[in-house]
C-alpha cells in the first residue's frame, strides 16, 4: 500500500503498490507525493473487495447515463475522456447552523470537464443552469413559473418543452395557479382584485 498527496488539489490517496500508473482520484493529476509514514491515514483493518473489476463498472455506468433523463447522455464520453470521476458541486446552499443566515457557494465547472464538454454542450453554463432548473423543478423546489423566470424563458410552452426534452411530467401547483391568475389580471383579461 503506497500512500500519496496531490500537489495540484491535496487529496490523499491509497493505492495498491502494484497499480501501475497512478493519478489523483480528485483531479487525475499525475504530480503526486509520497506521504511519510508517520502521516498515513490507519489503513482498515479488513478490505472489502470490488464485485464489479473496472472495465464492467465503467460499461454499467455508460448505461446509467443512458438510461437517467438527469445525466446528459454526453457525460457518458467525458467521463471516459477525463480519467477521473466527473464529479461537480455546482451549487451549495445551505442556512448557517448559528446566525440563520443563508449561505450560498457556488464554483464554475472545472476546466476539465468544461473542456470535456466543449462541442457536445453548444453553451455549458446555460446547460448547465437549464440542468439545475429542471432538477429543482422535478423535486418541487422551483415552480414553474420560477424555472421561467429563472431561464429567462418568454412563454411557460418554452419551459413544457424544456421539461419535455428531459422526460420530466409537468406539475401545476397552487402557485402556478396563482401566476396565472395574476398574470390574466395583468392583461385585463380577469377584473384586477
Ligand atoms: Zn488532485
Amino acid at each position: 500500500m503506497i500512500v500519496v498527496r496531490c500537489d495540484a488539489c491535496g487529496g490523499k490517496v491509497a493505492f495498491d503498490a502494484d497499480v501501475g500508473v497512478v493519478r489523483c482520484l480528485f483531479c487525475a493529476s499525475v504530480a503526486l507525493e509520497p506521504v511519510p509514514a508517520d502521516e498515513r491515514p490507519p489503513l482498515p483493518e479488513d478490505v472489502v473487495p470490488f464485485g464489479l473489476d473496472r472495465e464492467s463498472a465503467q460499461e454499467r455506468f455508460r448505461a446509467w447515463t443512458r438510461a437517467s433523463w438527469w445525466r446528459p447522455k454526453e457525460l457518458a464520453s467525458v467521463a471516459a475522456e477525463l480519467g477521473r470521476q466527473a464529479l461537480h458541486a455546482a451549487l451549495l446552499e445551505l442556512d448557517h447552523p448559528i446566525t440563520g443566515q443563508r449561505m450560498r457557494f457556488a464554483s464554475p465547472l472545472p476546466d476539465d470537464i468544461s473542456a470535456a464538454l466543449e462541442g457536445q454542450w453548444d453553451d455549458i453554463p446555460r446547460r448547465s443552469l437549464e440542468a439545475i432548473a429542471v432538477e429543482a423543478y422535478r423535486t418541487g423546489a422551483l415552480t414553474e413559473s420560477q424555472v421561467r423566470r429563472l431561464l429567462g424563458l418568454e412563454t411557460r410552452f418554452q419551459v413544457h418543452a424544456l421539461l419535455k426534452d428531459h422526460h420530466v411530467p409537468l406539475r401545476y401547483t397552487a402557485a402556478d395557479l396563482e401566476d396565472d391568475v395574476q398574470a390574466q389580471r395583468d392583461l385585463g383579461i380577469l377584473p384586477s382584485r
